[in-house]
């Protein structure tokens, strides 16, 4: 098991129409896609370490990607998967 020595002050889940997720690493501060409860298990890590590697990189490098594949290196084909998800809220139910 990988430990990651991150400071996570606040997680938040909330709807969103275009992202699974986000990270403030200056206040430690992570979003989630309430959607991402729907998804499987293995899809919700490959999110949650993918914005926890921006408290290292605030971006989308070659190193941000260098640390997915160190801590999760079969995060491509999760990633794929995971596109291929729905992420917007669902409408209220009729009736
Ligand atoms: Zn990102």
């Amino acid at each position: 098991m990988v430990r990651m020595d991150v400071r996570v002050s606040h997680v938040t889940l909330q709807e969103m129409t275009s992202r699974w997720g986000s990270c403030r690493a200056a206040t430690g501060r992570l979003t989630f896609n309430t959607r991402l409860g729907m998804l499987e298990e293995r899809l919700i890590e490959e999110t949650v370490v993918h914005e926890l590697c921006h408290f290292f990189h605030q971006n989308h490098s070659a190193a941000f990607y260098a640390q997915m594949t160190r801590w999760l290196p079969d995060w491509k084909a999760r990633k794929a998967q995971r596109d291929k998800a729905d992420m917007r809220p669902r409408p209220p139910m009729a009736g």
